[in-house]
């Protein structure tokens, strides 16, 4: 059977935090969607369109991963695409209550067609966020240990245009 799983996040911008989760959960299925979702109680840095485009240069190497785009719920992305199965990243304990809540909330509107799948992170990269990153590129510091390369200076880019 062909095994497919969506990793959903709003990837403002991607962290190599989120890209160890790609790696390694695209290694346990045929295929691994990356969706960015847009989520309208936050307002990011980088367009959709950027996240999409960012998150394909940064997956371009791992094979088997697709970037996708979704307005509207997890649930419905999933019933559209023939997906059961979604994967998300554990930090710390501070994002299990909320993960824990979204995945029993995901469950139960699919009517059990959606199951959470969790996988920690890698201990190098429990500290990172994509909120964490932009106030250190807000202020000018160094974030090349938190993000790909080219990423780096389309950060500051933003910054400086807000400036
Ligand atoms: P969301 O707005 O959905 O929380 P994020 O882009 O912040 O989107 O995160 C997407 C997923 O990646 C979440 O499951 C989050 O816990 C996980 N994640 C974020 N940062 C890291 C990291 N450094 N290591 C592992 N997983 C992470």
């Amino acid at each position: 059977m062909n095994k497919t799983a969506v990793y959903p996040g709003s990837f403002d911008p991607v962290t190599l935090g989120h890209l160890d989760i790609i790696r390694r959960a695209a290694s346990m299925f045929d295929r691994l969607n990356v969706t960015v979702m847009v989520n309208t109680a936050k307002t990011p840095l980088f367009l959709t369109e950027e996240r999409v485009k960012i998150l394909e240069e940064a997956t371009a190497d791992i094979p088997g991963v697709e970037v996708d785009s979704f307005h509207g719920l997890l649930i419905d992305y999933c019933r559209e695409k023939g997906i059961h199965i979604a994967v998300r990243g554990l930090r710390a304990i501070t994002d299990f209550e909320y993960e824990l809540q979204i995945a029993q909330t995901n469950h139960e509107l699919s009517h059990g067609e959606l199951d959470t799948m969790f996988l920690t992170t890698d201990l190098r990269y429990s500290y990172l966020s994509s909120s964490t990153v932009k106030e250190i590129a807000s202020f000018g510091g160094d974030i090349s240990a938190c993000v790909p390369s080219f990423v780096v200076p389309l950060l500051y880019e933003k910054y400086s245009k807000k400036h």
